[in-house]
């Protein structure tokens, strides 16, 4: 089952529960608008190579579509398809006036020099720059791509429209129209709906451990909040190693400390071994992050990790699996972590927190006046609080788990858009 077709099985198992009229099923498990286009990119050594772009609008009954682009290599239209429409849902749980959408390029990152990469950045929106916009679509970084990459984007696409746009695209610097807290937006909010559901599960927040996939965007902030605003411990987070091409664990049984790693991890999320190794870190090839003795699992790297195989490795210890990244548990292993009784904050809403502050940072373009990092913060922990509770109570009401419950909010909020404007 690839991401797409995981994304509509998901969709397909509510739209049942909740009786959903059948042609508004079909208009909703698939995009209205895809775009797939070649970038030609003149190379530092003087040749031209040309990249595969993707932009998908899923939906914008609620607002502009919204969504990251990602540089990863084996990105494909259906890749992309999955990620927008999981963002029309994320939109809706946390009731941002905003749509769904995504793209990408099929490209390592890590392989081009900073003048590849920003003729490359330059290129994606000299595709499609018609295509999008502040009350079009919006984009916005993902895996592979940096608030640097966004200011270049945006510088871009000001220069083709003749008019200063910093509201075309979010998680821009600070300083070039970004806001005050999308670096640790994720992170964070992964955080705040942990938070919440330990609250609803009665347990002690200062005694849990976790281990987590990754060490990009996400993980960092998610690990720092694990151990700063939750009081628990993490003791182990992986990142994919660019020189032997595999996932590497770093374990630290006493708790690995999330800032120090982040002085010796690149943009891309990877951690330098012989560092990490002389700071004491045990090194573990492959994705033993996941059989790791710990209450709390937070994959927060890439989609289709907890799988029908790999779900059989997970300790019996482990309460909640806080989905950081998007798509990380196929539905075969869903059911498995329902029967164990793993308590699952589903990615669409567990991971919203970077599109709520993207969101913050698309109002504060509008007004042209910026807040502080408090400010984008204490909104931002309000916003995913409120999405937990209402997701939380929905769960209760049905007697569904959150996944099914984060859907049946989502579709409805997006359907009764689609009545109000007359679509249906
Ligand atoms: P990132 O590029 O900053 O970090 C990705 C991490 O995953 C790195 O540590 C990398 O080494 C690791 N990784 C990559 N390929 C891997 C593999 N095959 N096996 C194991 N590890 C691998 O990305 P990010 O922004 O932190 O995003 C992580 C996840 O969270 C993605 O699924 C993304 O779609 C999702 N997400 C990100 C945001 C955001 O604001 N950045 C928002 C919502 C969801």
């Amino acid at each position: 089952m690839n991401a797409f077709e995981m994304a509509q099985a998901q969709f397909d198992k509510v739209a049942k529960l909740i009786n959903l009229d059948s042609d508004v099923s079909s208009l909703l498990r698939w995009p209205l608008r895809e775009f797939r286009f070649q970038i030609p990119v003149r190379m530092d050594d003087g040749s031209i190579k040309v990249f595969f772009g993707y932009r998908v609008q899923h939906n914008d009954a609620r607002g502009p579509s919204k969504g990251g682009i990602r540089f990863q290599p084996g990105e494909t239209m259906d890749t992309i398809r999955a990620l927008a429409m999981w963002m029309t849902w994320k939109c809706a749980v946390v009731d941002l006036p905003l749509g769904g959408g995504k793209g990408g390029v099929a490209v390592d990152p890590s392989t081009l020099t900073t003048g590849e990469k920003e003729r490359l950045c330059r290129g994606w929106i000299d595709q499609i720059w018609k295509n999008i916009g502040p009350r079009q679509d919006v984009p916005a970084p993902d895996i592979g791509t940096t608030p640097q990459m966004m200011g270049w984007m945006m510088d871009e696409y000001t220069k083709l429209s003749g008019a200063y746009t910093p509201g075309v695209i979010t998680g821009k610097p600070v300083g070039a129209g970004g806001s005050e807290g999308r670096i640790e937006a994720t992170g964070f909010g992964v955080i705040y709906t942990l938070r919440e559901a330990i609250k609803h599960l009665k347990i002690d927040p200062s005694k849990l451990t976790a281990s987590i996939q990754g060490f990009g965007n996400v993980a960092q902030y998610a690990a720092d909040g694990f151990i700063h605003q939750l009081g628990g411990t993490v003791i182990a987070v992986s990142c994919w190693d660019l020189v032997d091409k595999t996932p590497c664990t770093y374990f630290n049984k006493d708790g690995i400390d999330p800032r120090f790693l982040r002085t010796i991890t690149d943009v891309y999320g990877t951690i330098d071994k012989d560092k990490a190794k002389k700071a004491g870190y045990i090194i573990e090839t492959g994705e033993t992050w996941l059989s790791k003795d710990v209450d709390v699992l937070i994959p927060a790297a890439i989609g289709g990790q907890i799988t029908g195989e790999t779900v059989e490795q997970i300790s019996s210890r482990v309460k909640i699996v806080a989905e950081g990244a998007n798509g990380p548990t196929t539905p075969e292993a869903d059911e498995i972590l329902a029967e164990l009784n793993i308590f699952v904050i589903p990615d669409f809403l567990c991971n919203a927190g970077g599109v709520t502050v993207s969101y913050f940072e698309g109002v504060q373009n509008d007004m042209n006046y910026y807040w502080s990092r408090e400010e984008a913060i204490s909104r931002l922990d309000e916003k995913m609080t409120n999405a937990f509770k209402a997701v939380l109570k929905i769960s209760q009401e049905y007697e569904v788990k959150m996944r099914d419950a984060a859907y049946i909010v989502a579709i409805n909020s997006v359907v009764q858009a689609m009545k109000f404007r007359g679509w249906l």
